[in-house]
């Protein structure tokens, strides 16, 4: 099923009328890292960090995660890292968190709201992060972000982290601040978020389940989740020409952009970055090779 994939390492990720595009991995470790690599991928489009905060009695030290981002960050070896800000809710059990049970955890106190009302836990991953990026071409992005306020709140969080670093004769490196789009809130207000940030990434997953009203977990639902859904389509359009209008990046990181029906569509649409599970990295640019081979005119 490989066949013909393990050739593509070394290409790039261009169309036959000269188009193209990043294609980056999601990991959820620093050994992933190690396997984005090997499968060529140009960058880590989403590291998801809440993997360092399950099944343990505390939430990891700002020392474990600068060792843990600086790992990832070096074996990249200036390829862009996007890391995420903690995302975590009540679907998850973390006892140190002490996070009450709610009846509607996707659309609950996570994520964001979480970080915000306890800064000590973003500060702590953000000094990490500050501190690691001196290793490597770093990015922080925030997640289920609905407002320009809240975007406003974690940068300036950040600008103190990098002040009171800088205070204490440390090095800290340069990290681009992005945020996921992935409420529909956000992408409609898109256009307004674009002036505060470097880059949107576009977590298709969740702006599914919230666009289309439909729970992602639930699987007698899974006939109706379709992220093929023309509000769907709408908004991710939406988000990527409010992105470039303000002259920032955007990119794809849920489970849609590794959708080669969707390839095309994607570049058409002038998507900077699609971001999907190592295995599918060489898939992607298979597919990106192939657009326009087919002897159509122009
Ligand atoms: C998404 O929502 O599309 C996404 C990439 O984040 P997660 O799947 O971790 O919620
Ligand atoms: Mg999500």
């Amino acid at each position: 099923y490989r066949s013909g994939l393990e050739e593509l390492k070394g290409k790039e990720n261009i169309t036959s009328d000269g188009r193209s595009v990043d294609i980056f991995a999601n990991i959820g470790s620093a050994s992933d890292a190690r396997l984005a690599l090997r499968e060529d991928a140009g960058g880590i489009g989403l590291f998801r960090s809440e993997f360092l905060y399950l099944g343990r009695g505390e939430p990891p030290s700002e020392e474990e995660q600068y060792e843990i981002y600086k790992e990832v960050f070096s074996c990249m070896a200036g390829k862009k890292v996007v890391i995420r800000t903690l995302d975590i809710g009540a679907d998850k059990q973390v006892d140190y968190l002490g996070l009450k049970t709610e009846e509607n955890p996707a659309m609950g106190f996570r994520a964001i709201r979480l970080c915000l009302s306890d800064p000590e836990l973003l500060r702590t991953q953000l000094r990490a992060i500050y501190r690691a990026a001196v290793y490597g071409n770093a990015a922080v992005m925030f997640p289920m972000i609905i407002s320009e306020v809240e975007i406003r709140q974690v940068k300036k969080l950040a600008g103190e982290v990098r002040e009171s670093l800088l205070r204490e004769g440390r090095a800290v490196g340069e990290v681009e601040i992005g945020i996921m789009i992935e409420t529909p809130a956000a992408a409609l207000i898109s256009d307004i978020l674009a002036g505060e940030v470097d880059f949107f990434s576009i977590g298709t997953n969740d702006l599914t389940q919230y666009t289309l009203a439909i729970d992602r977990q639930n699987e007698a639902l899974e006939p109706f989740y379709d992220p093929h859904h023309e509000a769907v389509l709408r908004l991710i359009r939406m988000t990527v020409e409010n992105a470039h209008r303000a002259g920032i990046w955007a990119g794809i990181c849920g489970e849609l952009a590794a959708d080669t029906s969707l390839t095309e569509a994607f570049l058409d649409m002038e998507v900077d970055e699609l971001s999907v599970s190592v295995s599918s990295v060489l898939e992607v640019r298979r597919a990106v090779r192939a657009i326009g081979q087919k002897g159509e005119a122009g």
